[in-house]
């Protein structure tokens, strides 16, 4: 295979989740698409998933590398374990990728590495840039919104906000006490705030890995965001206090879009079999008469909750795309019964994976039941589709915040769900005033982040300006 040792050489390495793989394969496609050579890092697990004899791990200048995990055997796997995954990433991966930084510098077939471009939270590649004198920079893949939920952690120790004194806190309406947030906003409920908090528990695992890697991050004053300057500004102009170094360079699929090389669109990350007949299905449906109803790669549900996001559904009377993965229930999807069946008929159409942002450019698609994961998040707005948001964890309730109040994208359903209420969202989301005004909305910022993503945009800039940096142009 041929390549050009005098190539910039990056290292991109993700937190091995879904929600992080892809924006960070789009940002390894963007380098590439601007010159550099590019290895990609996935766990073992992950890599044996996603390459075979029909899908080679090497195309030109674009190679994919394993490190191991240190989570128990692929048949012990159900739903990635992230406190698991906490524990054993700053242990196994880091000698691993030690291993791996080492024999990629040996090696005859590739450049050496000039840069390390790591997720946020795989902050222990810091350790092995600073071993190796190579530089690095991180990419949180969350919402501007999000980091900045996760930066009031250590206010919350001193607080004493955090741990809570006891479970009560969790449904006594302690939550909704309120802290300072941005000027605009003023204050925000802890409800708010990354879920993490939600603990009474000092040690907490995830707690103090979030905590962790705000602070690895802190140090080194540089940061990449997949967001756009319009959307977030306010929240922006916040952390470059805290990063003086900071790329926004979202949506990255929009900006791929303008960026990268054809020839990589074929590069996969799925690691779930996207199915392609929902697209065929959609093109015999109206324009904007399909509610898409997808809670990402790692949210898991009741069978209670549903059977009432179902009967919603149902009752709408609206047609629904709605991704059912195969791990989402704890406890089967007998919910998803023969009675519900019949009743939907070809009004639904139900799949494990589908290809998501093919599904959210399609014109027949009017709203988007979604769990307020970033990365759908920022799709959503990417394609003009208003939302009905249920976050589960993490960041996703802030992401919900912004999309309700301060954007106007989108409308919260309870965290309890009752059917009755999915059927009136959707109602009010497919053809209400409401609907109406979020659909005017996320048009507006669709065409910001349009935009943002075109030559001479923020976005755009920002691209060059990493570039430059990573290729080591500027100090
Ligand atoms: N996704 C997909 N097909 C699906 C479900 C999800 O391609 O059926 C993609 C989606 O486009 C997004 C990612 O998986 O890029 C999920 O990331 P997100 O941040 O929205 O949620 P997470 O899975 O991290 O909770």
């Amino acid at each position: 295979m041929e390549f050009n040792l005098q190539k910039p050489h990056a290292v991109c390495i993700p937190l091995p989740a879904q929600g992080h793989i892809n924006p960070m394969l789009k940002l390894a496609k963007l380098l590439h698409s601007k010159g550099f050579y590019i290895t990609f890092v996935h766990t073992e697990f992950n890599y044996d998933k996603l390459f075979n004899s029909e899908n080679p791990s090497e195309i030109e200048n674009f190679k994919f590398e394993k490190i191991v995990d240190g989570l128990p055997p692929d048949n012990q796997r159900g739903i990635l374990d992230l406190p698991a995954l906490a524990y054993s990433v700053p242990v196994h991966c880091l000698n691993s990728f030690r291993q791996l930084i080492e024999k990629l510098n040996s090696s005859t077939h590739s450049p050496r590495v000039s840069c390390i471009v790591s997720d946020g939270v795989m902050g222990f590649t810091l350790k092995v840039a600073e071993e190796f004198n190579i530089p690095e920079i991180l990419f949180f893949t969350m919402s501007g919104c999000g980091l900045l939920g996760y930066l009031q952690f250590e206010k919350l120790i001193e607080m004493g906000y955090f741990p809570l004194k006891d479970e009560s806190y969790l449904w006594n309406g302690y939550l909704n006490t309120t802290i300072d947030w941005t000027p605009s906003m003023g204050e925000i409920r802890l409800r708010d705030l990354p879920t993490f908090i939600r603990t009474t528990n000092p040690d907490d695992i995830m707690f103090n890995y979030n905590l962790q890697s705000i602070n690895n991050a802190l140090k080194t004053g540089s940061l990449i965001l997949n967001t756009f300057h319009d959307l977030e500004q306010e929240v922006l102009d916040i952390l470059k206090t805290k990063f003086p170094n900071l790329y926004t360079i979202g949506p990255m699929s929009l900006l791929c879009r303008q960026i990268c090389e054809p020839k990589l669109e074929f590069i996969e990350s799925s690691l779930w079999k996207e199915d392609e007949k929902c697209l065929e299905w959609l093109g015999g449906k109206g324009p904007r008469t399909v509610v898409y109803v997808n809670f990402g790669s790692l949210v898991i549900t009741t069978p209670k909750q549903l059977s009432e996001f179902a009967w919603g559904l149902a009752n709408s009377k609206y047609s629904f795309l709605w991704v059912i993965r195969p791990n989402l229930v704890e406890g089967g999807t007998e919910v998803i019964s023969e009675d519900f069946l019949n009743e939907i008929k070809e009004r639904g159409l139900i799949l494990d994976w589908c290809p998501q942002e093919k599904v959210l450019n399609h014109p027949s698609i009017g709203g988007f039941l979604t769990h307020c994961g970033w990365n759908s998040t920022l799709e959503s707005i990417s394609e003009g589709v208003p939302m009905i948001c249920w976050p589960f964890f993490a960041e996703q309730q802030m992401n919900c915040l912004y999309i309700c109040k301060e954007w106007g994208i989108g409308m919260e359903i309870d965290v309890n769900v009752e059917r009755e209420d999915v059927e009136e969202l959707v109602r009010e989301l497919m053809d209400g005033k409401k609907g109406l005004k979020m659909r005017e909305n996320v048009m507006k910022w669709k065409k910001r982040a349009e935009k943002s993503t075109k030559p001479g945009g923020e976005s755009y800039i920002g691209l060059d300006l990493l570039v430059e940096n990573l290729k080591g142009e500027i100090a």
